[in-house]
């Protein structure tokens, strides 16, 4: 074991403060990445503050699963890296490798997938902790390659909202002649707004915060709607072929359901805790569905991560020192979020 230098939450209402946490030494698998950069997703924000009652906090807590490093070192059964390396590791660390969904590539939904952080830690005991901290140590089977021509800082962010967002696009065949709604212009909203872009959609983003619109068409929309607005709303009713709603909040389904065509289909990725109503004519009328997506599997990772390294897409980010964790939150909380917060790891090892 060795020690690495984190920031944690101590309690649902507490501040972030400097810690040290400990880390596996390497086993024959394993990589050990020196962290530069690690973005804050809003879902860092619902586990830090035990905002989702199925998945309790055990505190102390590490938040960060959009993880951009270096390779330190690597075990001596490793095959796919060496130090020196540009790597990324986003939700997951470890699955059983040999069940029907890590055979399907879909590792995230293995009954032993283990996640960056506050999962079961199979190795040390206690939880796993994630990215908000100077080192890790991952299976390499969960490491992914990072593009060389890429801005690692807003390259950290593709490994969870690039890849929530990318997966479901892929799934619904979202291409060109497709009209694609993005629903919350934040982290995973941004890029998904690029991502549908990149892949030929025609996109309209839906957003709270009329502020946004200007830079949504710098993104790549086509089209905003200030989703406040009933007019605006109805211009586009039973129009779209898919809406990718990224909200983090309770709000309204179906005024979003009105928006597809028949046969269109709504994508959950936000994850709010409390129910959301549905009203079944919504969906009966125009044959529409209601789907959920959960980040994504490592291939469809690395597919990701290729894409945006051949298309030159990266987040836009806000880069932070860690000491500034706090004031990100709140900023996230009020839909302030230029387009993710990207943590700069340096100001870890300055302190
Ligand atoms: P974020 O950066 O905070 O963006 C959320 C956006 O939702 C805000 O910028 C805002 O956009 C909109 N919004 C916020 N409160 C709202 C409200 N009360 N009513 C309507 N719109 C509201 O968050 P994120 O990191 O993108 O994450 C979004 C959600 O996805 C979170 O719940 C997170 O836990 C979840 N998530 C899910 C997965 C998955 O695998 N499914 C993966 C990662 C994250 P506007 O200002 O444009 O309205
Ligand atoms: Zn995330």
């Amino acid at each position: 074991m060795y020690d690495a230098r984190a920031y944690s939450v101590a309690s649902p209402t507490s501040p972030f403060t400097r810690t040290t946490i400990a880390r596996r030494d390497l086993t024959a698998h394993d990589v050990r990445i020196d962290i530069l950069f690690c973005g804050i997703c809003h879902s860092d924000l619902h586990q830090a503050r035990n905002e989702w009652s199925g998945m309790p906090t055990v505190y102390p807590c590490v938040p960060g699963h959009e993880i951009v490093g270096r390779v330190a070192k690597v075990g001596p059964a490793v095959t796919r890296f060496r130090q020196g390396d540009l790597v990324g590791v986003g939700c997951l660390v470890d699955s059983d490798g040999t069940c029907p969904e890590c055979q399907a590539h879909q590792e995230q939904f293995c009954p032993s997938a283990i996640f960056t952080y506050n999962a079961p830690d199979k190795h040390l005991g206690g939880v796993t902790y994630g990215g908000y901290s100077d080192s890790v140590v991952v299976d390499e089977r969960f490491v992914l390659r990072v593009p060389s021509n890429l801005d690692l800082a807003g390259t950290a962010p593709l490994l969870c909202a690039g890849i929530t967002t990318w997966s479901p696009l892929r799934r619904q065949g979202v291409t060109k002649g497709k009209k694609v709604g993005v629903v919350g212009l934040g982290g995973l909203g941004h890029m998904g707004v690029k991502l549908a872009r990149a892949l030929g959609a025609h996109v309209v983003v839906f957003t709270t915060s009329a502020s946004k619109r200007e830079d949504a068409l710098r993104l790549g929309a086509h089209e905003t709607v200030v989703s406040r607005d009933a007019a605006e709303m109805r211009k586009h009713a039973g129009s779209l072929d898919f809406v990718l709603d990224t909200v983090s909040a309770p709000h309204d389904l179906n005024a979003y359901l009105q928006l597809l065509r028949r046969d269109g289909n709504l994508t959950l990725v936000g994850a709010p805790d409390a129910p959301l109503p549905v009203s079944a004519f919504g969906l009966l009328f125009g044959n529409r569905s209601l789907s959920g997506s959960l980040i994504g599997g490592i291939r469809q990772t690395q597919e990701l991560l290729d894409f945006c390294g051949e298309h030159g897409i990266t987040s836009d980010v806000e880069v932070i020192p860690v000491q500034k964790i706090d004031e990100a939150y709140e900023r996230l909380l009020r839909s302030d979020v230029k387009y993710r917060f990207s943590i700069d790891m340096a100001s870890l090892k300055s302190q």
